[in-house]
């Protein structure tokens, strides 16, 4: 699912997916410990190019934030940064262009500043739009910032500042090359390097060796990691999941089993992440009861939402997700206020989202589970514990589900209706697998031996 532009462009058109909306580093960097980060950057930005645009070279004042994706473990990555003049700047937000009448002249410069065709230039465009799609229907995506704490110091930044602002640690990246220990939660190619430091190559290493002394040895060796103290313990922790091929758990408060099975509602919904328009609200209950409201037109979803919500503040029901945190609850939050709403109802949700709150926390003191297992994404983590969909499902993933919706939408067709519906019911059911799993594992009752590792 890559963009693999035909030509070589100056300046591609760079979308970032829906989920990822509002966690960019200007937008993280504006809570009260970070401030100062983005203000320097953008100093320090602008003096480097003069304030000259990179692509054009007219006068500039935007700063962009340049990211790679994975696609296969769903990490967006910082690489760094571009001073664009606004008309360039245009071109990386067609989605803005778009609502503000500008796609034309977003289009026109993106042909001119590449030269390209018209014809070609929209027919990029379109593929750009593409994979933005596909990346806005999936997720959890998590974030790295990794590039910015190893060039703190070109912005005159501490590397333990920018940590404290971005509070996203970082995730391994293409484990194609380089250190097999990018291959462990946590761990990125800078503390890759920092461990090969410290005479630590393989997971095999990291699994047998003492946080303790890792950290004694790193603060000897003067490492300016300020989460290094509080990501090592879990590097290893998962390192020993990888090597011994089995979860770890360690002693902490009850998180799942303490939970009143009468008041779980598994819920997941499909949605289309450029209208902020969701077509399928799905629920199930721990005993499988499940509710599906099918929305054919953003009018409607007043009409199917609203029971919803009351639904689950009258009964006091727990919502249990994968992945909501980035995925469903913003998307909730942008249909309800397209359709005059207010968010605070979203808002109010309870929300246990399995993937942040319990499989991939990134906080010591509440991460209490290490599977050994990447990537860790809903399917993944449900084929480990050996959740198979049924044969008649035969959409694979919300983009599909999105493409089929839009077929859907021109035919009307009872077929593609229940092939959705299908999609998202499987979906619920992974959802409860996985939690009955997780639940397991927590109680001690988690039979291992029917764990798949891929
Ligand atoms: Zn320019």
């Amino acid at each position: 699912m890559k963009a693999k532009p035909r030509v070589h462009l100056k300046l591609a058109v760079e979308l970032v997916p829906a989920p990822l909306w509002n966690r960019t580093l200007a937008q993280l960097a504006r809570a009260p410990s970070g401030r100062t980060i983005w203000t320097k950057i953008r100093e320090v930005e602008l003096k480097r190019t003069g304030k000259v645009c990179e692509v054009c070279g007219q006068r500039a004042s935007h700063v962009h934030e340049k990211w790679d994706y994975d696609d296969e473990r769903l990490i967006q990555r910082l690489r760094g940064f571009e001073v664009l003049c606004q008309e360039c700047h245009l071109v990386h937000h067609q989605g803005f262009a778009g609502v503000h009448g500008l796609t034309n002249l977003a289009m026109k410069r993106f042909a001119e500043v590449n030269s390209v065709a018209p014809a070609m230039a929209k027919s990029i465009v379109k593929e750009a739009f593409d994979v933005w799609g596909a990346r806005s229907v999936r997720g959890p995506w998590t974030q790295n910032f990794e590039w910015l704490v190893a060039n703190a110091g070109k912005y005159d930044l501490g590397a333990d500042l920018v940590e404290e602002a971005v509070r996203f640690p970082e995730e391994p990246e293409g484990a194609d090359e380089g250190s097999e220990l990018w291959g462990v939660p946590t761990i990125g190619s800078v503390r890759a390097d920092i461990l090969g430091d410290l005479g630590i190559r393989t997971i095999e290493q990291l699994a047998s060796s003492d946080p303790g002394s890792l950290l004694a040895a790193s603060s000897a060796a003067r490492i300016r990691d300020a989460s290094f103290p509080s990501q090592m313990p879990m590097a290893v922790n998962y390192a020993r999941a990888i090597s011994q091929r089995k979860p770890i758990v360690t002693t902490h408060p009850r998180q799942l089993s303490k939970l009143d099975e009468s008041r779980i509602l598994f819920v997941d919904l499909e949605y289309d992440p450029e209208e902020a328009f969701i077509f399928i609200i799905g629920a199930m209950t721990m005993d499988g009861k499940m509710q599906q409201h099918f929305v054919e037109k953003s009018a409607d979803l007043p009409r199917f939402l609203l029971p919803f919500l009351d639904r689950v503040r009258d009964n006091d029901l727990q919502c249990v997700s994968y992945g909501s945190t980035s995925a469903d609850v913003p998307m909730l939050r942008r249909a309800i206020q397209n359709v005059g709403m207010s968010r605070s109802r979203v808002d109010d949700l309870p929300f246990l989202d399995l993937f942040r709150d319990v499989i991939f926390t990134q906080n010591l003191r509440k991460q209490w589970l290490y599977l050994p297992l990447k990537p860790m994404d809903a399917k993944s983590v449900a084929r480990y514990f050996g959740y198979d969909p049924p044969k008649n499902v035969t959409i694979r993933d919300g983009f599909e589900a999105l493409m089929q919706f839009k077929g859907y939408l021109r035919s009307r067709s009872r077929a593609t209706r229940g092939r959705l519906l299908r999609y998202n019911a499987s979906d619920l059911k992974l959802t409860r697998r996985v939690f009955e799993e997780l639940r397991n594992l927590e109680t001690g009752r988690g039979d291992t031996q029917t764990y798949r590792l891929a």
